[in-house]
């Protein structure tokens, strides 16, 4: 060790005790930890670790992190809380980077009074991860603004923005929210994994039944297709998934129109539109206009009002396949639905092919599950004996981050429109009464294929049990 550097290094002890903000020159860091075991000032050893981090990685924003377990992401986040002019695009960098190794869906900054909490949505399951100090709060929604071409200065109203990031070889697409709150702004981030485009039908959870029954109806040259379920159950993977199998399947002969609220992921040859309802650019202008592009496949994102309804219907009636969503608490309900916004029965009961519902299981951990008997409990809210069969339970090992559980999938019940369900359709029947009968004519149910999941092991009895509405227990 030179003279002038321990000057230098002495100085900075100094300084770092008083609390004074001081940049060390890079040639004194390496030094630091001998000073720190002698039992120098803290605040160096802060530095040091974060100066060695950085230049370990090469340079700030560059991060190679591995993932990180959530109690070492937590200690990592809140260390920034007592670091002096602590580096706030790295925190930010390692907390969009830990959500995307760990395979968050979204990444939420939620301001109370005293604190910022981070959230990352895990297989459909948001938990708590770290909480930042307040003085942090406006620095870490700064630099997201930046980060996503947001209006840094705006505070009281909505703002969105895009960020892109590389993580560990993957592009990775962030949509980001920032809403206005009591405590400073909410922010929400959905991260779209455009490498995870894989988007395989045989993936997504169909039965082997369902999964012929699917290609069928999407193969077919027109019909109107319905997904059903709620936000965040799959469907717009399902749908993605479909689009990609039609385009294949006509090895790319397929002209595929999609109109979309927001678009999820870029796909390669579909032509995706944005709709843009506080613009006036609504569904169903969208959809008039599209339909003066020649299409063959039209995705629209939901059908919320008679118009879009109207054209939709009258579109799958006339050769082309309109695939969409209509929200209803079951497939069933779903023709329900669409006469209460105002179409008439029986343009429903001959445009539409099929409703396919759809929600998501968590599957377990195969390295960590156990095997366990079904509680009473479980077998009084499913409605079924369940004794002499074997079902997993999750447990948590370092290969799932202490979860039990690794991975989705889609459990579906497809409801196909034939002559029968046609009739009750335009006969206004109760979604109860269609449910039944398409049961009698071989639909197998959505609690059906969730215990089958659980059966073979792949899932556990609770994940069934809680994608299912309490009417549907029993059934
Ligand atoms: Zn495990």
């Amino acid at each position: 060790m030179n003279f002038p550097t321990v000057l230098a290094l002495a100085m900075a002890a100094t300084l770092g005790l008083q609390g004074v903000a001081v940049f060390a020159p890079a040639y004194v860091v390496p030094s630091a930890l001998g000073v720190a075991t002698l039992g120098a000032s803290p605040w160096l050893v802060r530095l040091y670790r974060r100066r060695s981090a950085a230049s370990e990685k090469g340079g700030r924003g560059r991060a190679a992190y591995g993932v990180h377990g959530l109690s070492r992401t937590k200690s990592t986040i809140e260390a920034y809380n007592t670091v002096q002019n602590p580096d706030v695009p790295e925190l930010v960098d390692y907390i969009l980077q830990q959500a995307t190794l760990q395979q968050a869906s979204d990444v939420h900054l939620v301001p109370y009074r005293d604190y910022v909490l981070v959230r990352y949505r895990i297989d459909g399951i948001l938990s708590d991860v770290a909480q930042l100090g307040p003085h942090l709060r406006d620095l870490v929604t700064n630099r997201l603004k930046v980060m996503a071409q947001a209006i840094t200065f705006v505070h009281d109203r909505p703002q969105d923005g895009r960020i892109d990031l590389r993580v560990a070889e993957r592009d990775v697409d962030l949509r980001v929210a920032f809403m206005p709150t009591l405590h400073g702004e909410r922010i929400v981030m959905r991260i779209l994994d455009r490498s995870e485009l894989g988007f395989g039908l045989v993936s997504l959870g169909f039965t082997e039944e369902q999964l012929a029954v699917f290609s069928d109806l999407i193969f077919r040259p027109q019909g109107m297709v319905i997904l059903n379920g709620p936000a965040g159950s799959g469907k717009t993977t399902t749908i993605y998934a479909a689009l990609k199998a039609v385009l294949d399947h006509s090895d790319r002969g397929t002209s595929i129109y999609t109109l979309e609220d927001p678009i999820e992921y870029d796909l390669m040859n579909i032509n995706q539109t944005q709709i843009e309802e506080t613009q006036g650019f609504t569904f169903a202008h969208g959809l008039r206009t599209m339909l003066r592009q020649d299409p063959d496949v039209i995705m629209v994102g939901e059908i919320r009002d008679l118009d879009t309804a109207r054209i939709a219907i009258q579109a799958g009636m006339t050769g082309h396949l309109l695939i969409t969503t209509v929200h209803a608490k079951q497939a069933a309900g779903v023709f329900v639905r669409l006469s209460e916004i105002g179409v008439d029965p029986h343009s429903v009961a001959s445009a539409v092919t099929a409703v396919i519902a759809q929600r998501l299981v968590r599957i377990l951990c195969p390295q960590c599950k156990r095997r366990t008997p079904a509680t009473p409990g479980q077998e009084a809210k499913l409605g079924q004996a369940l004794s002499g069969h074997t079902f997993y339970a999750p447990v948590g090992c370092a290969a799932c981050n202490q979860k039990g559980y690794a991975g989705r999938k889609g459990v579906y019940e497809i409801l196909q429109v034939d002559e029968t369900v046609r009739e009750l359709i335009a006969a206004r029947t109760s979604p109860d009464k269609l449910h039944h009968t398409a049961v009698e004519r071989g639909m197998t149910t959505m609690i059906h294929n969730g215990l089958r999941l659980a059966l073979s092991g792949e899932t556990s009895l609770d994940e069934v049990l809680r994608i299912l509405p309490p009417e549907q227990r029993g059934v």
